[in-house]
């Protein structure tokens, strides 16, 4: 039987994830069309074509289908309904959306875990704020049900008013409220699948939030291998059961008794495996493309002992590409820059990356690193 050749990929969604993907296709031969709102926005630079509108919009995906052999996924915000209706046409998407339905609504993806065995932390929805709330402990953690990022859309609540108050900012739209884990560490993991069931599993490593966003990443030697066991066969498991295809992204709390607790699956690139770029033979967005691509999977060692990437987070509102501190940033030996290209700051944005990869993988050592970027991106 002739493979079909898949050498034009769609990819709903076109921020620095789609971007990052643009170097990849590049050295496989794959052209990129982009459907994105905006021009500005950072895939737009590296897509053969582009396709200007929301993410949400089918009728925008169908004139993306006519264009593409195969559509792909850096942003969830889908509408999941219509696209079916693509799908029902023969539209191939990679992941399917069977393998997104579970995922895209955080409550919805808890019950998934749950169905499967996994550990969640408790959880339940509130659909409408005249509901009352069953007798729980506090703190807890609130999450609006989709269309949450970055922590946006996710806060720990110490009183029933206080989540009540949140919620309304949030404007009341349905919400799951989760038990607050006491975790010692958040942990991560990249996993991908590929058209023929192969699976590689990348290595575990350590993410570190504030204010429930993503700060840094440490790709650290002080991981207990049989944690690290136990969560990539988590992943393998997931992938697996869901039959996906493409890359996805893990998270996982770590409890001081040692108990892994799932938090959620992104079924795209994620911000914790941006270090592959670098660190690994493969990339994840090199992985992704090859696994929708139908190609076989890459190796997924490691090139070094360790590696730290921290995010370049916007710290005020202002127009600015920070040239001076990239630079300085760059002066730091076996250190990437990556910045993309957004043209307004506003605190918390992502507006860029840094991967410094290290002779090991001592986790202090790769903190230390990371405080000397800050330093200098954030100032005192
Ligand atoms: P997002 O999808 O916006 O990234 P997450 O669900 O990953 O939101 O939450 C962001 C961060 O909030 C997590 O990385 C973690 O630090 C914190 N968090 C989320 N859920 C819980 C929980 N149940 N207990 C403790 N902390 C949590």
């Amino acid at each position: 039987m002739t493979k079909q050749v898949i050498n034009k990929v769609g990819v709903i969604g076109g921020g620095q994830l789609a971007w990052m993907m643009g170097k990849a296709a590049n050295n496989l031969g794959v052209e990129l069309i982009i459907q994105t709102p905006k021009k500005d926005d950072p895939a737009v630079s590296i897509s053969s074509k582009t396709i200007l509108a929301p993410v949400a919009d089918a009728f925008a995906t169908a004139e993306l289908a006519d264009l593409c052999d195969v559509i792909t996924f850096e942003n969830e915000f889908v509408d999941l309904k219509a696209l079916s209706l693509l799908e029902q046409k023969g539209v191939c998407f990679r992941p399917g959306l069977g393998v997104l339905a579970p995922l895209l609504d955080k409550y919805e993806q808890r019950c998934f875990f749950q169905s499967l065995g996994l550990k969640n932390p408790d959880f339940f929805t509130l659909i409408d704020p005249d509901q009352s709330t069953p007798s729980v402990k506090y703190p807890l953690v609130i999450k609006a049900r989709r269309h949450g990022y970055d922590g946006q859309g996710t806060f720990v609540v110490y009183s029933e008013n206080e989540l009540y108050s949140c919620w309304a900012k949030m404007g009341d739209r349905p919400i799951i409220v989760e038990e607050f884990i006491p975790f010692v560490k958040e942990l991560a993991v990249m996993v991908a699948r590929s058209t023929t069931g192969e699976i590689v599993v990348y290595p575990v490593v350590e993410t570190q939030q504030e204010n429930q966003v993503c700060r840094r990443v440490l790709v650290t030697t002080d991981i207990d291998d049989k944690i690290s066991q136990e969560i990539q066969e988590i992943a393998r498991n997931l992938v697996t059961g869901l039959k996906a295809i493409g890359i996805f992204g893990i998270e996982l709390f770590l409890t001081a008794k040692g108990e892994v607790i799932i938090n959620e699956i992104a079924p795209r690139t994620h911000n914790s495996g941006h270090y592959t770029i670098e660190a690994c033979e493969t990339s994840q967005f090199s992985q992704h493309l090859q696994a929708v691509c139908g190609l076989e999977l890459g190796a997924v060692n490691l090139k070094c002992k360790g590696a730290v990437m921290v995010n370049l987070l916007g710290f005020e509102t202002s127009v600015n590409d920070y040239q001076e501190k990239r630079a300085e940033i760059a002066k730091i030996s076996d250190c990437y820059v990556h910045w993309y290209g957004k043209t307004a700051s506003r605190p918390g944005r992502k507006l860029g990356h840094v991967t410094i990869l290290s002779e090991d993988g001592n986790r202090d050592n790769l903190l230390a690193i990371a405080q000397k970027v800050e330093k200098i991106w954030y100032g005192n």
